[in-house]
């Protein structure tokens, strides 16, 4: 049996990295033109813990992984408005590289990647795909996965017009590289916000510093040149900004992208099934989206191996398995959104009580009980 998965990202990978080991022949597409290091911070719990567990790479995770002792708010001149100590049950959340965690999985991956290209067209059969790719070239596949991420590709060739749920936000990330920064943010991840602006900084290794930025914006449409809009919305607010927005990087190695999800009524249509976020994006905020792009893999690949190559039969009660956890954690997301870049000064000094009222004794036990919802019961093997 032939595979083609469309998207070497988080979801694409973990599904390759099943099909193969179940003995199908697997070609991946990637559009980006090598594989994506780097990219922007993540917390990595939940599902796709165990998934990454039961794929042998807990060591990885942990070399890793960068300690994140304190989590804390500053104001314009860098003085700390609240924080959080991190002592105690943070060793179920792995923080690291969005790219750390893709190379991890990657590493273990015999399947071929086409990089700089997609998928151009698809037409399905009884009892097959045909494909053709955006290099010229095509396949004849039994199936096709679609883990091109939140806007794919494969979503729209085959299901039509899905607009995701825009949540009202925009948000970007890149790296520098720093030494007196990066020694002054620490182990600590600092975040300064203002009304309806977010801006956070995390030091890694080497010298650079990851940055994040979120501003609320009702309007989709993105800004023509990302970097200048960083600098127009966020370069008058102080602290380390107007330096490090003064190195802002142009796209890819700038991060910019609406802040969505997805939700679908299918996410598979004949021998082509979606995984990750081309199907059930959560959206950053809620802190899960990997993780359960992981687990969505291990699922479909887990009814795939359950089904004996009936590939609309798995697709459909892997989608009956994950739907219900995914709109669970799309919920909570949607709840978060006002807690992240609150709005007003008013929801800014809640947020600072809360805060402080967290860092009391077993404080940061409630701060980490209180992470999206679980999913756990999802990574119980059905195939045997
Ligand atoms: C700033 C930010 C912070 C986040 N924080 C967290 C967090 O703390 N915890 C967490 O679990 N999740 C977090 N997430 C969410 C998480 O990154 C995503 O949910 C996860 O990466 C989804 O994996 P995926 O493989 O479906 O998509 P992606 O990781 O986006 O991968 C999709 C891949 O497909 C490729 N691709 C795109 N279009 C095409 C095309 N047309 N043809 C071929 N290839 C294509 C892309 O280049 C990419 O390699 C965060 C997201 C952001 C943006």
């Amino acid at each position: 049996m032939k595979a083609l998965v469309c998207g070497a990202g988080i979801a694409g990978l973990t599904m390759a990295w099943h099909l193969e080991r179940a003995g199908w022949e697997v070609e991946m597409v990637e559009r980006a033109a090598a594989f994506r290091d780097g990219g922007y911070m993540i917390d990595f719990y939940g599902p796709g813990f165990q998934v990454a567990e039961r794929m042998g790479l807990r060591q990885r995770l942990m070399e890793a992984r960068y300690p994140v002792n304190e989590l804390s708010y500053v104001d314009r001149t860098g003085r700390q408005t609240s924080h959080l100590t991190l002592t105690s049950g943070m060793e179920q959340v792995v923080s690291l590289l969005r790219g750390d965690l893709a190379r991890a999985i990657a590493d273990d991956v015999q399947a071929p990647i086409v990089y700089g290209a997609s998928v151009e067209s698809v037409e399905q059969g009884a009892d097959g795909v045909s494909l053709r790719l955006t290099d010229g070239t095509s396949r004849d596949v039994d199936l096709l996965v679609g883990a091109d991420g939140a806007h794919s590709r494969v979503r729209g060739l085959v299901f039509g017009d899905v607009a995701p749920r825009y949540l009202g936000h925009q948000v970007a990330a890149y790296m520098v590289n720093d030494e007196a920064l990066n020694r002054r943010i620490g182990t600590r991840y600092q975040m300064l916000t203002e009304p309806g602006l977010m801006a956070g900084a995390y030091a890694l290794r080497d010298d650079r510093l990851a940055l994040l930025f979120l501003r609320r914006e009702p309007d989709p449409a993105l800004p023509a040149d990302p970097a200048a809009a960083l600098g127009r919305h966020f370069g008058h607010l102080g602290w380390i900004l107007p330096e490090v927005l003064s190195r802002c990087p142009d796209p890819p190695e700038l991060y910019y992208d609406q802040v969505t999800q997805v939700e679908m009524a299918h996410w598979h249509r004949g021998r082509v099934v979606l995984v990750g976020d081309a199907c059930q994006a959560v959206s950053l905020f809620a802190g899960h989206g990997a993780s359960m792009a992981m687990a969505g893999a291990w699922v479909l690949a887990d009814e795939l191996a359950a089904g004996r190559g009936d590939v609309p039969a798995a697709a459909a009660r892997y989608q009956a398995r994950m739907a219900p956890a995914i709109g669970e954690v799309q919920r909570f997301g949607r709840r978060f959104v006002k807690w992240m870049a609150p709005s007003n000064r008013w929801r800014i000094g809640v947020r600072d009580l809360l805060f402080r009222l967290a860092a009391l004794p077993g404080g940061d036990r409630l701060f980490v009980n209180s992470l999206s919802p679980g999913g756990h019961h999802l990574i119980t093997s059905r195939s045997g």
